[in-house]
């Protein structure tokens, strides 16, 4: 999942305070499981941002709801209304549904109110790690399903690098060696030849080093006749 997390509160209101009718706009997937902008969140940035204005003495519109996905453009239209009808947007989502309203209202102001962060999965309550770094080419049926390019602060393709000690990694010791992890799972899995096995260099092409990556999937888009079918029905 997308793992994001607020922004200050101080940061929130000085990209808001210029305006007067504000849609705060959260999102129930990635961002609502990582508990930075699903209903609860919306509902605690609205009452912190209204006590916060009361404080500060500053007159301000503030609305909050939820979208069922922001990053999809059916849901985004669901609220039309509400947004055109703000000065401006802040969006709780993770930064692709901030640009999916951006992209759809460009004549509308749509401000972050998360920090996107990472490809993450949930270790425990309240602790979220990277494991992907949506390379475009994975390689990690040679790493014993680890990934290195995420897990590895120099994303080696062979390693580990002089630096690993006692299974950490020298970059920041509170943090398990990559490919430690990875010798330790090609044990478990009688596969520790694959240690010795080298990676040939990657083909960075596919990963944002490339430039902006679009996904292409022929046989999933709308024919031509399907097209017509939808324009009608809108
Ligand atoms: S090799 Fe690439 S696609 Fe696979 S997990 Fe790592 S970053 Fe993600
Ligand atoms: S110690 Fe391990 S994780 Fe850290 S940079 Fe070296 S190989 Fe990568």
């Amino acid at each position: 999942m997308i793992v994001a997390k607020r922004k200050p509160l101080d940061e929130i209101a000085e990209m808001i305070a210029p305006y007067e009718k504000v849609a705060i706009i959260g999102c129930r997937s990635c961002v609502a499981i990582c508990l930075a902008g699903g209903e609860k969140e919306v509902k605690m940035l609205v009452s912190a941002m209204k006590l916060k204005n009361r404080k500060d003495g500053r007159e301000q519109s503030l609305d909050g709801f939820v979208l069922e996905r922001q990053c999809e453009k059916e849901w985004v239209k669901e609220v039309e209304e509400k947004i055109l009808d703000s000065d401006i947007v802040l969006s709780m989502s993770c930064s692709l549904g901030t640009q999916t309203i951006g992209d759809m209202y460009p004549h509308r102001i749509v401000v972050p109110g998360l920090n996107t962060a990472i490809f993450g999965v949930p270790e425990e309550q309240g602790l979220w790690s990277e494991k992907c770094l949506g390379c475009g080419d994975c390689i990690i049926d040679t790493t014993g399903g680890i990934c290195p390019i995420a897990r590895c602060a120099k994303s080696m393709l062979n390693g580990p690098c002089g630096g690993s000690s006692d299974g950490h990694c020298e970059v920041n010791l509170d943090i398990e060696c990559a490919w430690y992890a990875i010798h330790e799972r090609l044990k478990l899995q009688n596969r520790l030849e694959l240690m010795e096995y080298v990676r040939p260099p990657k083909n960075w092409s596919t990963s944002h080093s490339g430039g902006r990556r679009i996904i292409v999937r022929e046989d999933a888009k709308l024919t031509p006749h399907q097209k017509r079918g939808q324009e009608v029905l809108e």
